[in-house]
């Protein structure tokens, strides 16, 4: 989160680096008033990116906005900018916070909110208008950011102010405003020399390109293979997956249904489908996005990626990208990352392995005769589960109506931190499927807006995430314009969207990341919401997960979408007691992208890199069981290849695991899971964004450091104590 920072919103807004939420920029670009520079105010006149949004609460008002409205306003928005951050650079006064800090926070406003509504756009509603500007524009906002980084005035007065921050008597926040600016520039080259800071400018741009590629690539190759299901394959499989095929078929004007490489279209099939040969077809397209030799493939990319990325690293005086990436986060180093990790594998892998076992057996009963392969694990572990749980997806799902999870999730928000939440109807939005929700407080005050997209759809990345159109800023006043969006199965017309316990759980996920936006309250946009380091913002969202597992929640929110009937105790405990099955196959999946992720960029030779042969040489170091592949692989990692912010970082989940399980123990030791003082020790911690180190965020809500030992128990990976 730390790379970009100022112009990095607008970069980083633009690259959306990952498919988890957060992805949005953490480097909230400030809200000030426009400044116009030639012609901007006539171009203004026309576009609706440069005009003022007369909206409720300055929402973007998107029916206005089309494809040709960005590039002209990314240029005057760029155009400002530039003005602003030079004033501010070649002022003849003596560097002070106002006239430097301050006025950086304030400067590339526009810049940020078109950003922002283009970057949202471009991962929940592109189209080949929208791809276009972004591969030209990506690359263009990348050297605008740079050369801001890279402005050698600019840096003198920051750096001037850094020298002397002792003296300068600041407040707690603007001393950290300082140092996280300091920071970031001579991250991003500013203490660069000569042709290093031509190369380093020019390496930023390339790579710019190439995430906007890689992610492009993934998901046009994904969208080129379906696997068209006859009558009779419809007939093998649960309701709710024909209906999907179904939609998915007439969405793309085929006449069969059919099965894509959506992640909710593929694996309710993996698990569902009892023709082995079809599993096969659909779990190697699955893998192999962005690995098919056609026009879409990513592996020149990976090789070109990771040559730039250990060159920029290297120009900083890091030993590799792995070292740059985790210098200031909370684990420090590789070594610190990559430890954690294998505290988790060893126990992960040996349940996995009792996991396979129980496989083997099926399969023996069901006479194949093969080893177990990637395509057997998901649907043997559903009839493990069924035999061991006597759970059925479909009974669960019966009870877990979106639109009741949705008031959960808002629910534990007004207990925990007494906020209310009311649907409105009135504000704009970029497709009909968008919903929009006022975040008050008990008194009605207004505190921020709150967009829902939920459901699957072409032109939409997968997977979930949050991110925002306006962040939290305390100069000048402006609340939070925070989205989520996840990719559930669409019902048929007038049908509830019946979703699985996974989804409600990613539900929550998201929306503790919206809380981390909605809730913020710092001085300074860079410092708001989710600005934090990326092995620590995936704390509020994880943390948030575990409400949803309680009792208390459930009880009162997990209704029979015809009934309304509660869902039966016994089965609300086969629920929670099935949560950790299958929980070998999981952490190990995870930690085979994990380790992967972290190899690729500890190596000094990238360039030579052969892809597969590199996932398999990783994986097999560690005996990973190989009917478990990596959960992302390389090709269509998007996490490590899309953007920086979990490149080197995918181990960042993991990290957060640990501050989850431990954090929601405090509840538990308090006796109760809306208990009012932790609660207000956890809302410091959604509210404080960047103000404070992480570590001392996370201490300052525990009372000590956390503890792996909770995330074992949790997972059942060790016997819980007493
Ligand atoms: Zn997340």
């Amino acid at each position: 989160m730390k790379t970009h920072l100022y112009l990095g919103a607008a970069a980083a807004a633009l690259l959306l680096a990952a498919c988890d939420p957060a992805a949005d920029a953490p480097m909230p670009a400030p809200q000030a008033e426009q400044t116009d520079v030639n012609g901007a105010a006539e171009a203004a006149a026309a576009n609706p990116l440069l005009a003022e949004w007369d909206t409720p609460h300055g929402a973007p008002p998107f029916s206005e906005i089309q494809p040709e409205h960005f590039i002209p306003a990314f240029e005057a928005a760029m155009e400002t900018h530039r003005a602003e951050v030079d004033a501010i650079a070649s002022n003849p006064d003596a560097p002070t916070f106002e006239n430097t800090m301050l006025a950086m926070e304030l400067a590339g406003a526009d810049l940020g909110r078109i950003s922002r509504v283009f970057g949202n756009l471009t991962s929940s509603a592109s189209n080949d208008a929208l791809d276009a500007v972004q591969a030209e524009m990506s690359p263009r906002l990348a050297r605008h950011s740079s050369a801001i980084t890279l402005n050698a005035d600019l840096f003198a007065r920051i750096d001037a102010l850094h020298q002397n921050a002792e003296e300068l008597g600041l407040s707690p926040q603007q001393a950290r405003l300082v140092e996280v600016y300091h920071e970031n520039f001579v991250r991003s080259g500013a203490q660069l020399e000569g042709d290093d800071r031509e190369r380093f400018a020019e390496i930023r741009s390339e790579l710019a390109g190439l995430y906007t590629r890689f992610a492009q690539n993934e998901r046009r190759d994904s969208e080129l293979w379906t696997l068209p299901l006859s009558d009779e394959d419809l007939a093998q499989l649960p309701s709710d997956i024909a209906s999907t095929a179904r939609a998915a078929g007439q969405a793309r004007d085929l006449d069969t249904p059919v099965i894509t490489l959506s992640r909710s279209s593929v694996e309710p099939f993996l698990q569902q489908s009892p023709n082995r040969a079809q599993r096969e077809a659909a779990w190697r397209a699955f893998y192999n996005r962005g690995n098919n030799n056609n026009e879409f493939d990513n592996k020149d990319n990976i090789r070109t990626i990771l040559s730039l990325r250990l060159e920029l690293a290297n120009l900083l005086g890091f030993e590799t990208f792995a070292h740059f990436r985790t210098a200031g986060t909370m684990a420090g180093t590789p070594v610190a990352a990559i430890a954690l990790m294998e505290q988790v594998w060893e126990p992960a892998r040996a349940r996995a392995y009792e996991e396979q076992a129980d496989i083997e057996a099926l399969m023996a009963a069901d006479g194949v005769e093969d080893d177990v392969m990637g395509w057997d694990w998901r649907y043997y572990t559903e009839r493990v589960r069924a035999d061991r749980y006597d759970l059925d997806e479909d009974e669960v799902r019966a009870y877990l109506d979106l639109e009741n999870m949705i008031a959960a999730q808002f629910y534990v928000a007004e207990r925990l931190f007494g906020v209310r939440f009311t649907e409105r109807f009135d504000v704009d939005t970029y497709h009909p499927d968008v919903r929009v929700w006022e975040m008050t407080n008990a008194g009605g005050e207004h505190l921020g807006l709150f967009y829902g997209d939920y459901f699957a759809r072409q032109g939409k990345r997968s997977g979930a995430w949050m991110s925002s159109f306006r962040p939290q800023n305390g100069i000048t006043g402006d609340t939070p314009i925070i989205i989520n969006n996840c990719n559930y199965n669409k019902p048929d017309d007038g049908e509830p969207a019946l979703i699985s316990f996974t989804d409600a759980t990613t539900l929550f996920h998201e929306f503790g990341h919206g809380l981390h936006g909605l809730l913020s309250n710092t001085e300074f946009p860079s410092l708001a919401g989710t600005s934090v380091d990326r092995d620590f913002v995936e704390f509020p969202a994880q943390v948030y997960e575990h409400w949803l597992a309680q009792p208390e929640v459930l009880e009162r929110f997990a209704l029979h979408y015809e009934t309304g009937e509660p869902m039966p105790r016994e089965l609300l405990e086969r629920v929670l007691e099935a949560q950790n099955f299958n929980e070998g196959f999981r952490t190990v999946e995870f930690l085979n992208s994990g380790f992967v992720d972290m190899g690729y960029h500890l190596e000094t030779n990238p360039g030579a890199i052969d892809v597969e042969a590199f996932e398999t040489e990783v994986l097999t170091r560690y005996g990973s069981p190989q009917a478990i592949p990596m959960r992302h692989r390389s090709t269509h990692f998007l996490h490590s290849f899309a953007g920086e912010g979990y490149s080197a970082g995918y181990y960042s989940y993991m990290w957060a695991g640990v501050l989850d399980n431990d954090g929601f123990d405090a509840f538990l030791e308090a006796g109760d899971i809306f208990d009012p003082e932790t609660a207000s020790r956890l809302y410091d911690v959604y509210s404080s964004g960047n103000t404070i180190p992480a570590m001392d965020n996370y201490i300052n809500f525990r009372g000590r450091e956390p503890s792996v030992e909770p995330l074992l128990r949790n997972r059942g990976f060790i016997e819980a104590e007493g």
